[in-house]
C-alpha cells in the first residue's frame, strides 16, 4: 500500500489534528498525537524497530475519526493507522491483550468470550418476538452483556408500534474490534458468515442498537468484503420515524440532560436530539455540540485502561456541570463510561435514549 505512504507524506506540518484527539488531550507533551502515528509508517512498512512512545501511540487511538474530519489536507489518518496495526499484526508485534480479544471474537463470539448461553438472557415474556420475520433485530453484545434494558426498551416500543421483529439465534459480533485492529482478512471471513447467515433466514431489514454494529455491518463490510443483501437500520433512526408516523406517541417528559455522541454516526447526531425534542427533553451541548470520543474503542480500554479512563471523565465531569442526566445512543460508550466510573468511585446517571423513550411513550 505505498498508495498510503504517499498519502501520509503529504501531512503540511498543521498540527490541527493535535487539538481535536482525546488522547492527545488527556495526555502531557504532546507524545501521542495523530500526526505522530502516521509518521510511523514507513518505519512499520520497513519492518524497522519502533521506540516505546512509537509503537504505543499506533494502539493509543479509538478511530474516533475526528482527526479525518479536521485534516486539511484529506489524510486519511485512521485509515492509516488501521493498515499500520494490520503490518504490526503480521509482523507478531501487536499488543498480546488485542490478540486475544480478537480470537475471543473468531472463536467465542464475543469481544469478552463470554458465554453463548446468556446472549439472550434480555428477552422477558411480555416481549413479542416473531419466529420468522423480514426484520430482524440483533441487540449486539454490549446490549446483550452489559445492557439488557437497552434491547428491552427497544422491542417494547417497537411492539406498540405494530412491528414484531424476530432475533437471530446466531447472533455474532460484528467484529468492529477487528476492524480497528486491522485485522482484515478475519473480518472479511467473519462478514461473510454472518451476512451469509442472515441472508439465509430472508431477512430484508436489520435493526441495530450500537451504532458500532451498524457501522461495521453496513459500511465496514461492503468495504472489506461486500454490501449486505439487507437494509441495515439503527433503532433511532426508525423510532425518529414511528414518531413521525404518529406510530409512537410521547408525553412530554420535562426534563434537561446532556447527551453523549457516538463517534461512528457523528454525521447522524441530530436525530438523537430530534427524538429528545419531541418527547419534551431539553438537550445541553457537552463540547459545543462537536463528536468527543468515549475513549473505549480500537481497543484503548483494554490495553491503556487509564488513558482510556480520562477520556471517558472528560465527559463526565462536563455533563454535572449542565445537567443530572447523560444520555447515550451507545452502548459501548455506555458500558465504557459506567465500568470507568465504578473503578472510580465517580457517581453516574446515564441513560440510553430507548429507556428515556420509552419512559415517555410506555410510561415505564
Ligand atoms: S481517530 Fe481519534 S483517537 Fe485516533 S488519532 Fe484520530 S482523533 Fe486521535
Ligand atoms: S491535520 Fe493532517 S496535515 Fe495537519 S498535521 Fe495532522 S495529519 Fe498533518
Amino acid at each position: 500500500m505505498d498508495e498510503l505512504q504517499g498519502l501520509a507524506d503529504q501531512c503540511i506540518d498543521c498540527k490541527k489534528c493535535w487539538d481535536v484527539c482525546p488522547v492527545n488531550m488527556v495526555t502531557a507533551g504532546d507524545i501521542y498525537t495523530p500526526q505522530g502515528k502516521i509518521g510511523s509508517l514507513s518505519k512499520i512498512l520497513a519492518g524497522e524497530e519502533l521506540t516505546e512512545n512509537e509503537f504505543n501511540n499506533i494502539y493509543l487511538s479509538t478511530r474516533c475519526g475526528a482527526c479525518d474530519d479536521v485534516c486539511p489536507v484529506d489524510i486519511p489518518i485512521t485509515q492509516i493507522i488501521q493498515y499500520e496495526r494490520k503490518l504490526l499484526a503480521e509482523q507478531g508485534r501487536e499488543p498480546a491483550k488485542t490478540t486475544l480479544i480478537s480470537k475471543n471474537i473468531l472463536e467465542k463470539n464475543s469481544p469478552g468470550g463470554k458465554d453463548p448461553a446468556l446472549r439472550f438472557s434480555w428477552v422477558t415474556p411480555d416481549l413479542e418476538i416473531a419466529e420468522s420475520s423480514d426484520v430482524a433485530y440483533m441487540a449486539g453484545c454490549w446490549v446483550a452483556y452489559s445492557h439488557p434494558e437497552i434491547a428491552q426498551s427497544t422491542i417494547r416500543l417497537l411492539n406498540k408500534a405494530g412491528i414484531k421483529p424476530m432475533i437471530l439465534k446466531e447472533e455474532k459480533c460484528c467484529g468492529i474490534f477487528l476492524i480497528d485492529s486491522g485485522h482484515l482478512d478475519e473480518i472479511a471471513a467473519h462478514g461473510e458468515r454472518y451476512m451469509e447467515y442472515i441472508e439465509s433466514l430472508g431477512v430484508k431489514k436489520l435493526l441495530v442498537s450500537c451504532p458500532g454494529c451498524y457501522h461495521s455491518i453496513r459500511d465496514s463490510y461492503a468495504e472489506l468484503c461486500r454490501a449486505p443483501k439487507f437494509e441495515v437500520e439503527l433503532t433511532i433512526n426508525v423510532f425518529k420515524e414511528l414518531l413521525d408516523e404518529g406510530k409512537l406517541k410521547p408525553k412530554e417528559l420535562n426534563r434537561i440532560v446532556a447527551i453523549r455522541d457516538a463517534c461512528p454516526i457523528r454525521h447522524l447526531a441530530g436525530v438523537p436530539r430530534y427524538i429528545l425534542r419531541t418527547i419534551g427533553v431539553e438537550v445541553i451541548e457537552l463540547f459545543d455540540g462537536k463528536t468527543r470520543c468515549c475513549g473505549g474503542p480500537g481497543g484503548l480500554k483494554p490495553n491503556f485502561p487509564q488513558i482510556s479512563g480520562d477520556i471517558a471523565m472528560m465527559a463526565v465531569n462536563r455533563y454535572k456541570e449542565v445537567s443530572d442526566t447523560l444520555v447515550s445512543y451507545c452502548p459501548f460508550c455506555m458500558h465504557h463510561t459506567e465500568g470507568v466510573c465504578k473503578e472510580r468511585n465517580a457517581e453516574l446517571n446515564m441513560k440510553d435514549i430507548s429507556v428515556l423513550l420509552a419512559e415517555s411513550v410506555l410510561g415505564e
